[in-house]
């Protein structure tokens, strides 16, 4: 098949326990803007065992087109039968693109898409366009729109490189949470709903989830925080660090943290903001003593206003900050903790 002839953008939408995964969403409207620029259209897909109710609000973020694939083998993620299931809907749509949320999900499934299609794929992308390249060494052409520009991180974030599949469709990308931005739903758009019959071939399936254990865990989901208080290395004592709990607490917000503290065991993974953490966007961002590593700013650069303190002036959280205080950090915390009582 000719490389012209694929068409399309198709966002794989994760849900878990009937709940869409935001992710998927974003995706959704981040596909919207690629298609226009290209003339293409979005297409969701989205597994599960009752999944045709979420057509609606797929449409709703801007699908032109839904595809659904209903079967009791996929109540809950199983490698191999959501596989089959993903292969068989992208065999048939023939997409240009392939998009997939960088969850724990879709890492185990984007790579083995991306081999079943005979294509590549391009990691926690943070940055895609629609351009077509001709020649590789600095000139990009623009003609037809029809060539993804992936942009990612490399090199534990030293560099930011452009990456393009030119040869193989589809050219797939997967994105981490709260990297692209949901827009607003809107329920007046109208798009199709397609059922897609997949035959398992349940032989390959090595594996069979007998029960399902929920994490349990106090800690609010960092990305869906109006305010954060992030602590790092800085933050020389525990208590201390247990503090910025009561200091989120009274600002209705949630605690986040470099790795710094992550490695030290203060601090769980599941609130390490960064490269290796998550990607957060809130309204205000609290970085106390916190350096600002290129790989930690590049999860919370794009919060709405960022106050950074830290004792050294040359930090370079300071460079990103739109409020920077240059002092130990102790006395603020205990200040803003005792001025909101
Ligand atoms: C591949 C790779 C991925 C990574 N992913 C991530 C990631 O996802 N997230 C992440 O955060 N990091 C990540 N890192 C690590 C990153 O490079 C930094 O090492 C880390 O962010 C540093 O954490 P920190 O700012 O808490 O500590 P430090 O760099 O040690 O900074 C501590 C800061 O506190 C200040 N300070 C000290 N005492 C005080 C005081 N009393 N009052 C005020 N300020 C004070 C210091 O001046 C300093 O600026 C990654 C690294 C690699 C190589």
């Amino acid at each position: 098949m000719n490389i012209k002839d694929y068409k399309d953008i198709a966002v794989f939408v994760e849900q878990r326990h009937g709940e869409i995964q935001s992710v998927g969403l974003e995706l959704i409207c981040e596909a919207k803007k690629l298609a226009k620029v290209s003339d293409q259209k979005v297409v969701a897909i989205v597994l599960g065992d009752k999944v045709k109710p979420m057509a609606d609000t797929l449409i709703s973020y801007g699908a032109d087109k839904v595809v659904y694939v209903e079967d009791a083998h996929l109540k809950a993620y199983s490698t191999e039968p959501y596989s089959q299931a993903l292969f068989t809907v992208l065999d048939g749509l023939k997409p240009n693109i392939v998009l997939i949320g960088a969850t724990t999900t879709g890492r185990d499934l984007a790579p083995r898409m991306s081999v079943k299609l005979n294509t590549g794929l391009t990691a926690d992308c943070t940055l895609l366009e629609m351009k077509t390249v001709e020649g590789y060494d600095d000139k990009i052409v623009v003609t037809d729109n029809k060539d993804l520009l992936m942009t990612r991180p490399t090199f534990g974030g030293n560099l930011i490189a452009t990456i393009v599949c030119p040869d193989n469709r589809p050219q797939m990308s997967t994105v981490r949470p709260g990297v692209m931005q949901k827009t607003e739903a809107n329920t007046s758009l109208k798009g199709e709903v397609v059922e897609v019959k997949v035959s398992f071939d349940a032989k390959r399936f090595k594996v069979e989830v007998l029960e399902e254990v929920k994490e349990k865990s106090d800690a609010k989901d960092i990305t869906e925080q109006a305010i954060l208080v992030a602590g790092g290395r800085g933050i020389k004592k525990e208590e201390l660090f247990k503090k910025l709990s009561v200091l989120a607490d009274k600002l209705n917000g949630g605690v986040g943290s470099s790795r710094g503290l992550v490695d030290m065991g203060w601090a769980d993974h599941g609130i390490q903001v960064g490269q290796t953490g998550k990607t957060v966007r809130p309204e205000v961002y609290f970085a106390f003593g916190i350096s600002g590593a290129i790989q930690h700013a590049a999860g919370m650069e794009e919060s709405g206003l960022i106050i950074a303190v830290n004792k050294d002036k040359d930090a370079p959280i300071f460079k990103i900050a739109d409020l920077g205080l240059v002092c130990d950090l102790e006395p603020v915390i205990n200040g803003l903790i005792d001025a909101l009582k």
